[in-house]
């Protein structure tokens, strides 16, 4: 791993004030492990699991083939194919819950290197030049809870966009894995929380509720968790209405 001054701040930062690894608690030893929050048992212990997965929502399929269940079932979308990564349970659930509510930074470059390989699931070759548009929040969510855990890696996916630039390395034939430029284009207008709700009225929840301006031709949309997959789709509306014409999405993990 190459050493880097944010790297050296993170591990200073975790020796003057630790927080251990967020999966099994152990006080995290070098800088690699700091700069993951994570010691390497468990980074090593979670990884994107392989096999089939749903041609739609991009879930890992159990015994179904092509298209999942809820897919089947729950009728078209805006979006053309998506894919999730980790299902929201366990020590899954446990790592976004210490990103989420714990603000471990550490812990997005983590889901940084997560996210660089999940969008290798994505049939992006197809495209011409993606953009990645992070899902926004809803308004006055932020300034309740002061971060926004998805912005922070629209943050390094916009990062490791501008690194491989400089490197003169980005080019049609020659796009390093995961470096695409970030747009955040989309704007959320005020509903209520997704949370509370039902699949039917998460959906009218957010008709007309996402708008977007300035909308790429090909977009590949970010979130941390895909539940109903409502969200995503109202935001592959609204990018499609301003002329997109293909939305992927990625989600980090998946109810
Ligand atoms: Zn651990
Ligand atoms: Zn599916």
């Amino acid at each position: 791993m190459k050493i880097t001054l944010s790297k050296i701040l993170y591990y200073i930062e975790e020796y003057l004030f630790p927080s251990g690894c967020a999966l099994c608690g152990r006080a995290l030893l070098d800088i690699e492990e700091t700069w993951y929050g994570l010691c390497r048992n468990c980074r090593t212990e979670i990884g994107i699991e392989e096999g089939e997965r749903c041609e739609v929502c991009g879930r890992p399929l159990i015994s179904e083939i092509g298209v999942c269940l809820p897919c089947r079932n729950g009728g078209a979308h805006s979006y053309d194919r998506i894919v999730c990564i980790f299902p929201y349970t366990g020590r899954f659930q446990k790592l976004l819950i210490a990103y989420k509510y714990g603000r471990s930074r550490a812990l997005g470059n983590f889901f940084l290197e997560i996210l660089k390989k999940a969008l290798e699931l994505l049939p992006l070759q197809e495209l011409k030049s993606p953009v990645l548009v992070p899902v926004p929040p809803r308004p006055g969510k932020i300034k309740r809870s002061g971060w926004d855990q998805v912005e922070f890696l629209a943050k390094l996916l916009d990062g490791e966009y501008r690194k491989a630039e400089k490197k003169a390395l980005y080019g049609a034939e020659n796009t390093p894995p995961g470096a695409f430029p970030v747009r955040r284009c989309l704007k959320r207008l005020p509903t209520k929380s997704q949370k509370e709700l039902n699949r039917e009225m998460r959906k009218t929840n957010l008709a007309g509720k996402i708008r977007s301006k300035n909308a790429p031709k090909e977009a590949v949309l970010f979130d941390d968790v895909l539940t109903t997959g409502s969200t995503l789709d109202a935001c592959a509306e609204a990018l499609k209405k301003a002329g997109a014409e293909k939305v992927y999405g990625i989600c980090l993990f998946y109810n």
